[in-house]
Protein backbone atom coordinates (compact mmCIF):
# COMPACT_ATOMS: atom_id res chain seq x y z
CA UNK A 1 0.00 0.00 0.00
CA UNK A 2 2.08 2.73 -1.09
CA UNK A 3 -0.38 5.66 -2.75
CA UNK A 4 -2.45 8.46 -1.06
CA UNK A 5 -5.37 6.58 -2.18
CA UNK A 6 -4.56 3.50 -1.89
CA UNK A 7 -4.49 4.44 1.73
CA UNK A 8 -7.57 6.15 1.86
CA UNK A 9 -9.34 3.01 0.00
CA UNK A 10 -7.66 0.93 2.93
CA UNK A 11 -9.12 3.10 5.66
CA UNK A 12 -12.62 2.73 3.90
CA UNK A 13 -12.47 -1.16 3.93
CA UNK A 14 -11.77 -1.54 7.06
CA UNK A 15 -14.66 1.23 8.26
CA UNK A 16 -16.79 -0.48 5.83
CA UNK A 17 -16.43 -3.49 8.48
CA UNK A 18 -18.52 -1.20 11.22
CA UNK A 19 -20.36 0.68 8.51
CA UNK A 20 -23.20 -0.36 6.21
CA UNK A 21 -22.20 1.31 2.87
CA UNK A 22 -24.88 4.12 2.57
CA UNK A 23 -23.27 5.14 5.49
CA UNK A 24 -19.65 5.59 3.91
CA UNK A 25 -21.14 6.55 0.70
CA UNK A 26 -23.82 9.20 2.33
CA UNK A 27 -20.63 10.77 3.92
CA UNK A 28 -17.55 9.49 2.23
CA UNK A 29 -18.20 9.11 -1.25
CA UNK A 30 -17.46 13.29 -1.78
CA UNK A 31 -14.69 12.98 0.43
CA UNK A 32 -11.10 12.87 -1.18
CA UNK A 33 -7.71 12.59 0.43
CA UNK A 34 -5.33 15.06 -0.14
CA UNK A 35 -2.32 14.17 2.12
CA UNK A 36 -0.65 11.65 4.23
CA UNK A 37 1.97 12.41 6.68
CA UNK A 38 3.63 10.75 9.22
CA UNK A 39 1.20 12.21 11.89
CA UNK A 40 -2.17 13.18 10.28
CA UNK A 41 -4.33 12.10 7.04
CA UNK A 42 -5.68 15.03 5.36
CA UNK A 43 -9.06 14.85 3.88
CA UNK A 44 -11.23 17.39 1.50
CA UNK A 45 -14.68 17.32 1.14
CA UNK A 46 -16.67 19.87 -0.48
CA UNK A 47 -19.49 20.55 1.73
CA UNK A 48 -19.04 22.19 5.03
CA UNK A 49 -22.20 20.19 6.38
CA UNK A 50 -20.07 16.61 5.64
CA UNK A 51 -16.91 18.39 7.23
CA UNK A 52 -18.69 18.70 10.09
CA UNK A 53 -19.79 15.47 10.37
CA UNK A 54 -17.10 13.47 9.20
CA UNK A 55 -14.73 15.38 11.88
CA UNK A 56 -17.33 14.95 14.55
CA UNK A 57 -18.46 11.69 13.92
CA UNK A 58 -15.99 9.42 11.88
CA UNK A 59 -12.64 10.93 13.02
CA UNK A 60 -12.19 8.28 15.55
CA UNK A 61 -13.03 5.40 12.90
CA UNK A 62 -10.46 6.81 10.94
CA UNK A 63 -7.67 6.74 13.38
CA UNK A 64 -8.56 3.44 14.67
CA UNK A 65 -8.84 2.02 11.18
CA UNK A 66 -5.52 3.89 10.49
CA UNK A 67 -3.96 2.75 13.74
CA UNK A 68 -4.91 -1.04 12.16
CA UNK A 69 -3.34 -0.48 8.98
CA UNK A 70 -0.09 0.97 10.14
CA UNK A 71 0.27 0.47 14.08
CA UNK A 72 0.60 4.12 14.77
CA UNK A 73 -1.77 7.19 15.61
CA UNK A 74 -2.57 9.50 12.82
CA UNK A 75 -4.66 12.41 13.53
CA UNK A 76 -7.41 13.41 11.36
CA UNK A 77 -8.07 16.13 9.61
CA UNK A 78 -11.14 17.56 7.29
CA UNK A 79 -10.90 20.15 4.89
CA UNK A 80 -13.62 22.07 3.08
CA UNK A 81 -14.47 25.26 0.66
CA UNK A 82 -11.71 27.14 0.27
CA UNK A 83 -9.90 25.64 3.08
CA UNK A 84 -7.70 23.39 0.70
CA UNK A 85 -6.43 26.34 -1.47
CA UNK A 86 -5.12 27.80 1.99
CA UNK A 87 -3.69 24.67 2.87
CA UNK A 88 -2.05 23.91 0.03
CA UNK A 89 -0.58 27.65 0.07
CA UNK A 90 0.63 27.03 3.60
CA UNK A 91 2.18 23.77 2.08
CA UNK A 92 3.94 25.82 -0.42
CA UNK A 93 5.47 28.29 2.52
CA UNK A 94 6.72 25.07 4.74
CA UNK A 95 8.56 23.33 1.31
CA UNK A 96 9.85 26.87 0.45
CA UNK A 97 13.17 26.52 -0.54
CA UNK A 98 15.41 26.97 2.91
CA UNK A 99 18.20 27.71 0.70
CA UNK A 100 16.71 30.75 -0.65
CA UNK A 101 18.06 34.04 1.04
CA UNK A 102 15.23 36.06 2.98
CA UNK A 103 16.47 38.85 1.20
CA UNK A 104 15.84 37.52 -2.25
CA UNK A 105 12.66 39.94 -2.42
CA UNK A 106 13.89 42.85 -4.27
CA UNK A 107 15.43 40.20 -6.75
CA UNK A 108 12.75 40.32 -9.65
CA UNK A 109 12.14 40.79 -13.37
CA UNK A 110 10.71 43.49 -12.82
CA UNK A 111 13.20 45.74 -11.24
CA UNK A 112 16.08 44.45 -13.65
CA UNK A 113 16.86 47.00 -16.29
CA UNK A 114 17.87 45.66 -19.40
CA UNK A 115 19.99 46.97 -21.26
CA UNK A 116 22.43 45.45 -24.97
CA UNK A 117 24.62 44.06 -22.09
CA UNK A 118 22.21 41.60 -20.89
CA UNK A 119 19.93 41.59 -22.82
CA UNK A 120 20.45 37.93 -23.88
CA UNK A 121 20.56 36.46 -20.36
CA UNK A 122 17.63 38.45 -19.16
CA UNK A 123 15.90 36.52 -22.23
CA UNK A 124 16.71 33.18 -21.63
CA UNK A 125 16.12 33.36 -17.56
CA UNK A 126 12.80 34.81 -18.77
CA UNK A 127 11.97 31.89 -20.80
CA UNK A 128 13.47 29.42 -18.29
CA UNK A 129 10.97 30.58 -16.04
CA UNK A 130 8.23 30.10 -18.27
CA UNK A 131 8.87 26.81 -19.08
CA UNK A 132 11.67 25.35 -16.50
CA UNK A 133 12.96 21.88 -17.83
CA UNK A 134 12.74 22.11 -21.05
CA UNK A 135 14.22 23.80 -23.93
CA UNK A 136 17.31 26.20 -22.10
CA UNK A 137 18.27 23.04 -19.81
CA UNK A 138 20.84 24.10 -17.93
CA UNK A 139 20.98 27.82 -18.19
CA UNK A 140 24.21 29.28 -17.40
CA UNK A 141 24.63 32.80 -16.92
CA UNK A 142 28.61 33.88 -16.42
CA UNK A 143 29.98 37.30 -16.40
CA UNK A 144 32.06 39.24 -14.11
CA UNK A 145 31.60 40.33 -10.57
CA UNK A 146 28.53 42.66 -10.00
CA UNK A 147 26.53 43.00 -12.71
CA UNK A 148 23.42 41.19 -12.37
CA UNK A 149 24.24 37.49 -12.85
CA UNK A 150 22.40 36.28 -8.68
CA UNK A 151 20.15 38.84 -9.78
CA UNK A 152 18.55 37.00 -12.55
CA UNK A 153 18.90 33.62 -10.52
CA UNK A 154 16.74 35.08 -7.97
CA UNK A 155 14.41 36.35 -10.00
CA UNK A 156 13.99 33.30 -11.71
CA UNK A 157 12.88 31.33 -8.34
CA UNK A 158 11.23 34.35 -8.15
CA UNK A 159 9.23 33.49 -11.06
CA UNK A 160 8.54 30.17 -11.01
CA UNK A 161 7.37 30.38 -6.72
CA UNK A 162 4.79 32.56 -8.10
CA UNK A 163 3.28 31.15 -10.97
CA UNK A 164 3.94 27.37 -8.76
CA UNK A 165 4.36 27.58 -5.46
CA UNK A 166 4.00 24.37 -4.94
CA UNK A 167 7.48 23.32 -6.74
CA UNK A 168 10.66 23.17 -4.45
CA UNK A 169 13.45 25.17 -5.12
CA UNK A 170 17.01 24.48 -4.03
CA UNK A 171 19.35 28.02 -4.12
CA UNK A 172 22.56 26.77 -3.09
CA UNK A 173 26.15 28.55 -3.65
CA UNK A 174 29.16 26.59 -5.16
CA UNK A 175 31.12 26.67 -2.29
CA UNK A 176 28.45 26.02 0.60
CA UNK A 177 27.64 22.77 -1.86
CA UNK A 178 30.98 21.60 -0.99
CA UNK A 179 30.87 22.18 2.55
CA UNK A 180 27.39 20.59 2.90
CA UNK A 181 28.89 17.60 1.17
CA UNK A 182 31.73 17.64 3.48
CA UNK A 183 29.49 17.64 6.77
CA UNK A 184 27.51 15.14 5.15
CA UNK A 185 30.03 12.57 4.27
CA UNK A 186 31.17 13.66 7.87
CA UNK A 187 28.25 13.03 9.58
CA UNK A 188 27.18 9.45 7.48
CA UNK A 189 23.94 11.69 6.28
CA UNK A 190 24.85 11.03 2.93
CA UNK A 191 21.35 10.14 1.94
CA UNK A 192 19.68 12.69 3.10
CA UNK A 193 21.97 15.29 1.31
CA UNK A 194 21.57 13.55 -1.86
CA UNK A 195 17.69 13.54 -1.33
CA UNK A 196 17.52 17.01 -0.68
CA UNK A 197 19.05 18.25 -3.80
CA UNK A 198 17.81 15.26 -6.43
CA UNK A 199 14.31 16.06 -5.53
CA UNK A 200 13.97 19.79 -5.97
CA UNK A 201 11.79 21.61 -9.00
CA UNK A 202 14.26 24.09 -9.75
CA UNK A 203 18.15 23.59 -8.24
CA UNK A 204 20.33 27.01 -9.06
CA UNK A 205 23.83 26.86 -8.14
CA UNK A 206 25.50 30.32 -7.43
CA UNK A 207 28.98 30.74 -8.55
CA UNK A 208 29.89 27.53 -9.13
CA UNK A 209 33.63 28.19 -10.22
CA UNK A 210 34.05 27.91 -6.37
CA UNK A 211 34.14 24.39 -6.83
CA UNK A 212 36.09 23.84 -9.33
CA UNK A 213 39.06 22.10 -7.98
CA UNK A 214 37.05 19.54 -5.68
CA UNK A 215 37.05 16.67 -7.47
CA UNK A 216 34.71 14.78 -4.70
CA UNK A 217 32.58 17.62 -5.11
CA UNK A 218 32.56 17.45 -8.64
CA UNK A 219 31.37 14.00 -8.71
CA UNK A 220 28.30 14.93 -6.04
CA UNK A 221 27.41 17.74 -8.34
CA UNK A 222 27.95 15.44 -11.45
CA UNK A 223 25.62 13.09 -10.06
CA UNK A 224 23.08 15.47 -8.67
CA UNK A 225 23.04 17.18 -11.97
CA UNK A 226 22.23 14.51 -13.97
CA UNK A 227 19.42 13.32 -10.90
CA UNK A 228 17.49 16.65 -11.33
CA UNK A 229 18.28 16.86 -15.20
CA UNK A 230 16.67 13.49 -15.81
CA UNK A 231 13.50 14.11 -14.16
CA UNK A 232 13.13 16.84 -16.56
CA UNK A 233 13.82 19.41 -14.19
CA UNK A 234 15.56 23.07 -14.59
CA UNK A 235 18.58 23.97 -13.65
CA UNK A 236 20.51 27.11 -13.67
CA UNK A 237 24.04 27.91 -12.54
CA UNK A 238 26.09 31.24 -12.70
CA UNK A 239 29.61 31.55 -12.61
CA UNK A 240 32.46 34.01 -13.31
CA UNK A 241 33.89 32.85 -16.28
CA UNK A 242 32.76 30.19 -18.88
CA UNK A 243 32.76 26.55 -18.10
CA UNK A 244 35.38 26.01 -20.76
CA UNK A 245 37.85 28.78 -18.86
CA UNK A 246 37.83 27.03 -15.13
CA UNK A 247 40.95 25.12 -15.63
CA UNK A 248 39.78 22.41 -12.96
CA UNK A 249 36.20 21.57 -13.92
CA UNK A 250 36.04 18.22 -15.38
CA UNK A 251 35.51 17.79 -18.83
CA UNK A 252 32.30 15.68 -18.64
CA UNK A 253 30.87 18.59 -16.60
CA UNK A 254 32.04 21.63 -18.90
CA UNK A 255 30.35 19.51 -21.66
CA UNK A 256 26.98 18.53 -19.50
CA UNK A 257 26.79 23.15 -18.91
CA UNK A 258 27.84 23.52 -22.86
CA UNK A 259 24.95 21.15 -23.77
CA UNK A 260 22.39 23.77 -21.73
CA UNK A 261 21.95 27.12 -23.09
CA UNK A 262 25.19 29.76 -22.42
CA UNK A 263 24.48 33.63 -21.57
CA UNK A 264 26.66 35.96 -21.13
CA UNK A 265 26.43 39.32 -19.52
CA UNK A 266 28.78 42.28 -20.14
CA UNK A 267 29.42 45.20 -18.24
CA UNK A 268 26.08 48.03 -18.77
CA UNK A 269 26.61 50.40 -21.33
CA UNK A 270 25.95 54.06 -19.83
CA UNK A 271 22.69 54.43 -21.25
CA UNK A 272 21.80 51.19 -19.29
CA UNK A 273 24.17 52.59 -16.25
CA UNK A 274 21.81 55.86 -16.10
CA UNK A 275 18.74 53.99 -16.62
CA UNK A 276 20.34 51.55 -13.44
CA UNK A 277 20.84 54.81 -11.63
CA UNK A 278 17.66 56.53 -11.75
CA UNK A 279 15.68 53.22 -11.16
CA UNK A 280 17.75 52.50 -8.24
CA UNK A 281 17.40 56.31 -6.73
CA UNK A 282 13.28 56.39 -7.32
CA UNK A 283 13.44 52.52 -5.05
CA UNK A 284 14.96 54.44 -2.32
CA UNK A 285 12.94 57.23 -2.57
CA UNK A 286 15.81 59.80 -3.71
CA UNK A 287 15.38 62.67 -5.80
CA UNK A 288 18.74 62.77 -8.27
CA UNK A 289 19.46 65.59 -10.62
CA UNK A 290 20.10 64.94 -14.34
CA UNK A 291 23.59 65.83 -13.48
CA UNK A 292 24.14 63.53 -10.77
CA UNK A 293 23.10 60.22 -13.03
CA UNK A 294 25.10 61.59 -15.39
CA UNK A 295 28.45 61.71 -13.52
CA UNK A 296 27.79 58.55 -11.33
CA UNK A 297 27.16 56.72 -14.67
CA UNK A 298 30.73 58.29 -16.35
CA UNK A 299 32.60 57.53 -13.20
CA UNK A 300 31.44 54.18 -12.36
CA UNK A 301 31.31 51.83 -15.61
CA UNK A 302 31.74 48.44 -14.64
CA UNK A 303 30.50 47.03 -11.78
CA UNK A 304 26.37 47.60 -11.21
CA UNK A 305 26.92 46.66 -7.63
CA UNK A 306 29.05 50.10 -7.27
CA UNK A 307 26.15 51.66 -8.71
CA UNK A 308 23.87 51.23 -5.97
CA UNK A 309 26.33 51.43 -3.83
CA UNK A 310 26.96 55.20 -4.69
CA UNK A 311 22.88 55.36 -3.98
CA UNK A 312 23.13 54.05 -1.19
CA UNK A 313 25.64 56.36 0.16
CA UNK A 314 23.44 59.27 -1.08
CA UNK A 315 20.31 57.78 0.38
CA UNK A 316 22.66 57.08 3.91
CA UNK A 317 23.97 61.24 3.89
CA UNK A 318 20.45 62.12 3.30
CA UNK A 319 18.99 60.47 6.53
CA UNK A 320 21.74 60.54 8.37
CA UNK A 321 23.50 63.93 7.75
CA UNK A 322 20.57 65.80 6.70
CA UNK A 323 22.73 66.75 3.32
CA UNK A 324 21.26 67.38 0.04
CA UNK A 325 22.10 65.48 -3.11
CA UNK A 326 24.42 68.07 -4.13
CA UNK A 327 27.28 67.68 -6.78
CA UNK A 328 29.69 67.37 -3.69
CA UNK A 329 28.18 64.59 -2.24
CA UNK A 330 27.80 62.85 -5.28
CA UNK A 331 31.64 62.93 -5.26
CA UNK A 332 32.33 62.03 -2.34
CA UNK A 333 30.55 58.76 -2.74
CA UNK A 334 31.75 57.74 -5.44
CA UNK A 335 35.21 58.47 -4.34
CA UNK A 336 34.14 56.27 -1.41
CA UNK A 337 32.61 53.29 -3.34
CA UNK A 338 35.58 53.32 -5.01
CA UNK A 339 38.03 53.39 -2.77
CA UNK A 340 36.21 50.72 -0.86
CA UNK A 341 35.25 48.81 -4.24
CA UNK A 342 38.84 47.39 -4.74
CA UNK A 343 39.00 44.71 -2.19
CA UNK A 344 41.85 43.64 -0.96
CA UNK A 345 42.10 39.41 0.32
CA UNK A 346 44.17 38.78 3.47
CA UNK A 347 46.94 36.12 3.59
CA UNK A 348 44.60 33.90 5.46
CA UNK A 349 42.13 33.82 2.94
CA UNK A 350 44.69 33.35 0.01
CA UNK A 351 45.96 30.60 2.04
CA UNK A 352 43.01 28.99 2.76
CA UNK A 353 41.10 29.38 -0.72
CA UNK A 354 44.36 27.88 -1.94
CA UNK A 355 44.42 24.86 0.24
CA UNK A 356 40.24 24.42 -0.55
CA UNK A 357 41.53 24.32 -4.21
CA UNK A 358 43.83 21.88 -3.88
CA UNK A 359 41.81 19.75 -1.33
CA UNK A 360 44.31 20.11 1.61
CA UNK A 361 44.83 21.47 4.53
CA UNK A 362 45.67 24.90 5.48
CA UNK A 363 48.11 23.53 7.87
CA UNK A 364 50.04 21.57 5.02
CA UNK A 365 49.98 24.78 2.67
CA UNK A 366 51.65 26.43 5.85
CA UNK A 367 54.07 23.40 6.76
CA UNK A 368 56.71 21.72 5.68
CA UNK A 369 55.59 18.72 3.55
CA UNK A 370 57.16 18.16 -0.14
CA UNK A 371 54.63 16.29 -1.77
CA UNK A 372 54.35 17.67 -5.20
CA UNK A 373 50.49 18.92 -4.50
CA UNK A 374 51.26 20.85 -1.34
CA UNK A 375 54.35 22.29 -2.54
CA UNK A 376 53.10 23.67 -5.41
CA UNK A 377 50.03 25.00 -3.51
CA UNK A 378 52.44 26.56 -1.25
CA UNK A 379 54.48 28.51 -4.02
CA UNK A 380 50.91 29.67 -5.72
CA UNK A 381 49.80 31.21 -2.13
CA UNK A 382 53.09 32.95 -1.71
CA UNK A 383 52.76 34.86 -5.30
CA UNK A 384 48.97 35.71 -4.47
CA UNK A 385 50.23 37.17 -1.66
CA UNK A 386 52.96 38.71 -2.91
CA UNK A 387 50.75 40.35 -6.34
CA UNK A 388 47.27 40.75 -4.47
CA UNK A 389 48.23 42.36 -1.36
CA UNK A 390 52.19 43.17 -1.55
CA UNK A 391 53.08 41.81 1.16
CA UNK A 392 57.35 41.51 2.15
CA UNK A 393 58.98 38.54 1.32
CA UNK A 394 59.80 38.79 5.23
CA UNK A 395 55.92 38.94 6.53
CA UNK A 396 55.25 35.70 3.71
CA UNK A 397 57.24 33.67 5.36
CA UNK A 398 55.78 34.11 9.02
CA UNK A 399 52.79 33.04 7.61
CA UNK A 400 54.87 29.84 6.99
CA UNK A 401 56.11 28.98 10.15
CA UNK A 402 59.18 31.71 9.67
CA UNK A 403 60.60 30.26 6.33
CA UNK A 404 62.87 32.79 5.08
CA UNK A 405 62.99 35.65 2.61
CA UNK A 406 64.73 33.48 -0.10
CA UNK A 407 63.04 30.81 0.40
CA UNK A 408 59.62 32.21 -0.30
CA UNK A 409 61.25 34.78 -3.08
CA UNK A 410 61.98 31.21 -5.15
CA UNK A 411 58.90 29.86 -4.37
CA UNK A 412 56.82 33.20 -6.25
CA UNK A 413 60.02 32.80 -9.10
CA UNK A 414 58.82 29.16 -9.48
CA UNK A 415 55.20 30.52 -10.10
CA UNK A 416 56.22 33.35 -12.46
CA UNK A 417 57.91 31.16 -14.65
CA UNK A 418 55.47 28.76 -14.39
CA UNK A 419 53.17 30.31 -15.29
CA UNK A 420 54.27 31.35 -18.67
CA UNK A 421 55.09 27.95 -19.81
CA UNK A 422 52.21 25.71 -18.44
CA UNK A 423 49.07 26.74 -19.27
CA UNK A 424 46.85 24.66 -15.97
CA UNK A 425 49.22 26.64 -13.24
CA UNK A 426 48.35 29.39 -15.21
CA UNK A 427 44.97 29.18 -14.65
CA UNK A 428 45.13 27.84 -11.53
CA UNK A 429 46.20 30.81 -10.55
CA UNK A 430 43.74 33.14 -12.21
CA UNK A 431 41.05 30.65 -10.72
CA UNK A 432 42.15 31.35 -7.13
CA UNK A 433 43.27 35.07 -7.89
CA UNK A 434 39.25 35.44 -9.08
CA UNK A 435 37.73 33.39 -5.81
CA UNK A 436 39.54 35.86 -3.50
CA UNK A 437 38.91 38.72 -5.07
CA UNK A 438 35.29 39.06 -3.29
CA UNK A 439 34.11 40.09 -0.26
P1 LIG B 1 26.61 39.22 -9.49
O1 LIG B 1 25.86 38.04 -8.91
O2 LIG B 1 26.76 39.16 -10.96
O3 LIG B 1 27.89 39.47 -8.80
P2 LIG B 1 24.38 40.69 -8.43
O4 LIG B 1 23.26 40.00 -9.08
O5 LIG B 1 24.62 40.43 -6.99
O6 LIG B 1 25.72 40.50 -9.25
O7 LIG B 1 24.17 42.27 -8.66
C1 LIG B 1 24.77 43.24 -7.85
C2 LIG B 1 23.76 44.31 -7.52
O8 LIG B 1 23.46 45.04 -8.70
C3 LIG B 1 22.45 43.74 -7.04
O9 LIG B 1 21.97 44.52 -5.98
C4 LIG B 1 21.54 43.81 -8.23
O10 LIG B 1 20.20 44.03 -7.85
C5 LIG B 1 22.08 44.98 -9.00
N1 LIG B 1 21.93 44.83 -10.45
C6 LIG B 1 22.76 44.18 -11.30
N2 LIG B 1 22.33 44.28 -12.57
C7 LIG B 1 21.18 44.97 -12.52
C8 LIG B 1 20.24 45.41 -13.52
N3 LIG B 1 20.41 45.13 -14.81
N4 LIG B 1 19.17 46.12 -13.09
C9 LIG B 1 19.00 46.43 -11.80
N5 LIG B 1 19.84 46.05 -10.82
C10 LIG B 1 20.92 45.33 -11.17
MG1 LIG C 1 26.43 36.79 -7.37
Amino acid sequence: MNSLNDVWQGVLDVLSKDLTQTTITTWFGGCTPVEITDRCLVLYTEKPFHRNIIAQRFAKNISAALYELFSCEFEVRVLTGDELDDYNAEKAVQNAPENVPPDMVGYTFDNFIVGKSNTFAHAAAIAVSKKPGSTYNPLFIYGNSGLGKTHLLLAIAHYIHEQSPEKSIAYVKGDDFTVQLVTSIREGSMDEFRAKYRKVDLFLVDDIQFISGKVQTQVEFFNTFNAIYEAGHQIVITSDRPPREMATLEDRLVSRFEGGLMADIQPPDIDTRMAIIRNKAALLGLVISDEAVELIAKSITSNVRQLEGVIKKLTAYKEILNDDTNIDAVQRAIADVKKNGTYVPTPERIISETARYYSIKEEDIRGHGRAKNTVTARQISMYLIRQLIGTTLQDIGSYYGDKNHATVLSSIRKIESLINSDATIASTVRDITSNVSTE
